[in-house]
């Protein structure tokens, strides 16, 4: 996706205890300790909002800012795809549609799973 990544804001923070507590203090997409931070899913909200932004390792908000992601690291996406929370599943489907199987039957069905569009990157509309 060569869309173009506004810049994380400060007023994320506001989030910082809810979704400390939500993740753990784990990376939500690979629960990972390294150097998590909050981070908001483009395009912002109006208001910081939790199911918008998730907590992420130092790798993985690499991957979402467009790092090239190697993909046998990349597996546990395919576990975090299925996540309750829509961010996590947002950020998944958008890295996993990145590492570029998206013929992929099987990344179909979790994208469809997930409530994913794979032409936007965004979720469907609620119909
Ligand atoms: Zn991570």
């Amino acid at each position: 996706m060569a869309r173009k990544r506004p810049k994380q804001r400060a007023a994320v923070g506001v989030l910082g205890k809810l979704l400390t507590r939500r993740s753990h203090g784990r990376c939500e997409l690979c629960e990972g300790r390294d150097d998590n931070r909050l981070y908001e899913l483009p395009p912002f909200p109006e208001e910081p909002d939790p199911d918008r932004t998730l907590l992420a390792c130092a790798r993985c908000r690499g991957w979402l800012e467009g790092a090239p992601i190697d993909a046998a690291e990349a597996r546990f996406l395919s576990a975090a795809i299925w996540s309750t929370l829509p961010p996590v599943r947002l950020a998944a489907a958008r890295l996993l549609l990145t590492i570029d199987f998206a013929d992929d039957p099987w990344l179909r069905d979790a994208l469809d799973a997930a409530d994913v569009d794979p032409a936007s990157g965004e979720f469907r509309e609620a119909s």
